[in-house]
């Protein structure tokens, strides 16, 4: 904690419910450890990131996602010198919200409850939700009355309407402001990591193939490179070295172009950096590589038949189970049954179906709309 660069976070404003500044970690060491030990957490393993997990025991899952963005972002966080456990912290718990099925869920989720009540679903207001107030493990508060810095990176982004409910992490949002580098960060690692986890799950599906990522800038310098230094390099092991030398280049450019950013906008204490310009951000080559990067998943992955037959079916599901507990809520279990008179129907409803795992989700349907095996 002593080598803090004089912009990064080093105490937190506060946590919802006061409590003794922990002994022997830091407060945003006690709130990544207090994610970890989440039920939400858990829950990752079973939920979607593109691929059912059911597809094959490789690819990756919302838990594999979470870690990889933890260690793309402590790996950031280092170099930069900005505190390293807020970022962990961040990252870990950035996809807590998420329903199952990826984001094929969230998208129905959101349209059954504006149907049904003019309210959306969003899986980061949700993360928020369940750090705040759903998770149950503590006796003297709901959630896990994380840190102000830690919540504020959680919530990446909100509505205006939104923002006004939410007290003093709405603020940034109305005022159009920057949250703290550890927050920006967290959000860059993100993107980095699925987009280049996404090529290497797309590869190993055969859903996308080598020779037609040299359409990418990006990519087909990479594999220049490679293969003039590794003339024999082929199949499996050329795509791993390929994802792992994108992953490198990519970190580095965005370290560069961060402390570039830094000394440019003179960026010397934590109020500079809560200005309207964005701090970590790639070199202007680079962001313009990754978008051209995005676009190609986006035509060739996130809209290819096997993966939209999955999405369709998803979709049914989640629409189905909603309108079921919409209709009767004596088919929820009982616990949350309990919820509705403080919280209202249909937000007990997406809170239980978005707290569902892909495969509990499946289970849940069946149980409900299949006739065979009553
Ligand atoms: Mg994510």
């Amino acid at each position: 904690m002593n080598n803090l660069a004089s912009y990064a976070v080093k105490t937190t404003k506060g946590r919802l419910h006061n409590e003794e500044t922990p002994k022997y970690r830091s407060e945003f060491g006690r709130d990544r450890d207090r994610i970890i030990h989440s039920s939400a957490f858990r829950r990752l393993e079973y939920k979607t990131q593109v691929f059912i997990n059911h597809e094959g025991d490789l690819f990756r899952t919302r838990l594999t996602h979470s870690l990889e963005v933890a260690q793309v972002g402590r790996s950031v966080a280092s170099a930069l010198n900005l505190n390293v456990d807020l970022v962990e912290a961040i990252c870990l718990a950035h996809d807590l919200g998420h329903t199952p099925f990826g984001h094929v869920g969230q998208d129905e989720l959101n349209s059954c409850m504006h149907k049904a009540c003019g309210e959306g679903f969003e899986h980061n207001l949700q993360s928020l939700r369940i750090v705040d107030k759903l998770e149950e493990r503590y006796a003297d508060f709901d959630g896990l009355n994380l840190t102000f810095e830690t919540r504020e990176g959680i919530l990446k982004h909100c509505s205006l309407k939104t923002a006004k409910t939410l007290g003093d992490l709405g603020i940034r949002f109305l005022n159009k402001t920057q949250p703290s580098l550890e927050a920006q960060l967290a959000n860059v690692a993100d993107e980095l990591a699925y987009n280049f986890h996404d090529i290497d799950d797309g590869l190993r599906a055969g859903i996308i193939t080598l020779e037609q990522l040299e359409e990418v800038a990006i990519i087909d310098e990479e594999l220049k490179y490679l293969h003039k230094k590794y003339p024999a390099l082929s199949g499996r092991r050329l795509h791993k070295e390929l994802v792992r030398h994108l992953i490198n280049k990519t970190i580095y450019d965005l370290i560069e172009s961060t402390l570039s950013n830094i000394k440019k906008y003179n960026i010397i204490t934590m109020d500079n950096v809560r200005g309207i310009i964005p701090i970590v951000t790639y070199s202007e080559l680079m962001a313009q590589k990754q978008k051209e990067l995005k676009k190609f998943l986006h035509k060739n992955l996130y809209k290819h038949s096997s993966v939209m037959q999955l999405r369709f079916k998803s979709a049914t599901i989640i629409r189905g189970l909603f309108e079921a507990f919409v209709s009767d809520e004596s088919l929820l279990p009982e616990a949350y049954q309990d919820k509705i008179a403080s919280c209202g129907l249909y937000r007990v409803v997406a809170d239980y179906i978005s707290g569902m795992t892909d495969r509990y989700a499946f289970r849940q349907y069946n149980k409900l709309f299949t006739v065979e095996n009553i």
